[in-house]
């Protein structure tokens, strides 16, 4: 590559991490603790990746504030239909710029206790030691030699050419948070994670709102009982789910936003929201000029040590494909710099929780009941319902359930899946549990604090433990 005429610094670190998200940010600050120079190249002048800028942190914020706002959880103390003001974008946007605020605050304090080096600009690859740094107009601020490079650049909305993006009807997950009102009707294309999860708080502001998918259900990697308690729980605010249906073309008709499906049907909308999808962020980097290609998915192959086929070049996070999680990609980037610097380490763990926060919020970790099954486990299966739980009664009667999968005759915690409010949190008790191989009379032998929805692993393992107990 030929540099333009000018300055340009020659800079060295022990290892350089491309994008300051999950991956890139764990990485960083696992590499600094092991006494190394870091430094870090972004291209967005707001650090922090797509996490904080444009998915988790924004959309959880919402979350909140939406629950808030409309005082959510009180409807099932004062009814559905009391009144409660209109929620404005500006009402939502004051939260979340607080929050966004803190945590890019936070994100540099940590970078600058570490002694990381931030630099802004788009990093490409010259050779396996050697980047160079692109300013905005494309002209090299720097280049870097380093011994390892940790690639976190991460993904982006898959947007095909065909579909007329704007900034305030046709969005995707990141114009969506441009929007200047709170849309009346909304059509979501996607029930995956990201689709599901704004459709359902979309759905509790009051919007009416459709989410449409080729599949006859939301959310398919779900435990398909669960998955039958989120759709009910969906239709009582008021969301409505259209499966069996793939978009010919979107189009933008005055006001409203037309989708003509394959099957010749059409729906309009005030705003769609397109959540079919993402895709890795590999362009600029010029990844071909060190012998790295993608594989026929978009994402940069990777060995169980995050080492690309450069064994100098780790990557990790969403540009690896699944799990695509900020969650995992935090854990991906931290083995990834201890492996570089020969710290003891271990593989990624094979059971981790996933966290999916519609309205109700679920978490998950281990085997689904399908997968057991297909496994030719002999398992039983232990429930607690929320309204069993007294917690729940307390703070507003959210609909749940705890499911806890286990050996039939081992007892062995094979699978837990949790439904309603703070399943994204007490997830990890079972979690815990299960990394700890426990049986599923662990939770029955254990004192649990009164009134919490922790409570529920405890009914739900004397659930299913009175099951086998009665068989026997
Ligand atoms: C709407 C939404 C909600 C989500 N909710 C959750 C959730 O609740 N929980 C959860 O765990 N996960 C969630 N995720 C997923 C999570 O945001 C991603 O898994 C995570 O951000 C991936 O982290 P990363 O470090 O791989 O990449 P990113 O966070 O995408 O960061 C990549 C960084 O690399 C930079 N970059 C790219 N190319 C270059 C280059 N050539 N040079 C320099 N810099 C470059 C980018 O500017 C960016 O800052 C959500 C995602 C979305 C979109």
């Amino acid at each position: 590559m030929t540099l333009r005429e000018g300055f340009v610094e020659e800079l060295y670190a022990d290892l350089v991490v491309i994008g300051s998200g999950p991956a890139g940010q764990k990485g960083a600050i696992q590499a600094a603790k092991l006494g190394k120079s870091v430094i870090i190249v972004d291209k967005d002048p707001h650090p922090g990746g797509a996490s904080l800028n444009s998915g988790t942190i924004p959309s959880k914020s919402l979350r909140e504030a939406i629950l808030d706002l409309t005082d959510f959880y009180e409807r099932s103390f004062y009814g559905q239909n009391r009144t409660i003001r209109e929620i404005s974008i500006n009402d939502l946007n004051y939260r979340l710029n607080i929050v966004l605020d803190e945590q890019r605050k936070m994100l540099l304090r940590q970078f600058e206790k570490n002694h990381i080096r931030l630099i802004h600009g788009t990093a490409r690859f010259q050779d396996k030691n050697h980047v160079v740094v692109l300013d905005e107009s494309q002209r090299a601020s720097c280049r870097i030699t380093a011994d390892y490079f940790l690639i976190a650049t991460g993904s982006k909305p898959r947007n095909p050419t065909n579909v007329p993006f704007d900034n305030d009807k046709i969005l995707d997950s990141t114009r969506l948070l441009s929007i200047d009102h709170v849309p009346k009707t909304l059509l979501v294309l996607g029930g995956g994670i990201i689709g599901a999860e704004y459709a359902s708080f979309f759905a509790a502001l009051g919007t009416e709102v459709t989410v449409i998918d080729k599949r006859d259900h939301l959310l398919p990697l779900l435990d398909t009982e669960i998955g039958m308690h989120l759709q009910k729980a969906l239709t009582a605010i008021g969301l409505k789910v259209v499966g069996n249906k793939e978009p010919e073309s979107i189009r933008r008709v005055n006001d409203h936003v037309e989708v003509t499906f394959k099957d010749g049907g059409k729906m309009q909308a005030e705003m769609l929201l397109y959540a079919l999808g993402r895709e890795a962020r590999v362009d600029k980097m010029q990844i071909e000029n060190v012998g790295i290609a993608v594989d026929k998915s978009g994402y940069i192959p990777v060995n169980a040590l995050f080492q690309t086929v450069v064994p100098n070049i780790y990557a990790a996070g969403d540009v690896i494909g699944g799990p695509a999680l900020a969650s995992t990609s935090m854990e991906q980037g931290r083995l990834a710099a201890r492996h570089a610097f020969g710290a003891q380490t271990h593989h990624f763990p094979s059971f981790y929780p996933i966290g999916i926060y519609t309205i109700p919020e679920i978490s998950s970790c281990g085997y689904t009941e399908n997968q057991l099954k297909e496994l030719g486990f002999r398992y039983e299966i232990g429930r607690a319902y929320y309204y069993e739980i007294a917690r729940n009664q307390i703070v507003g009667n959210d609909p749940g359930m705890f499911k806890i999968l286990f050996h039939a005759e081992t007892l062995e915690i094979l699978g837990i899946h949790i439904i309603g409010r703070a399943a994204t949190e007490v997830i990890h008790i079972g979690q815990v549990a299960m990394s700890f191989n426990a049986r599923i009379d662990y939770f029955i032998d254990q004192v649990f604090n009164y009134p919490t929805y922790a409570e529920g692993y405890r009914i739900a393992a004397l659930n299913g433990f009175n099951k086998v107990k009665h068989k026997k």
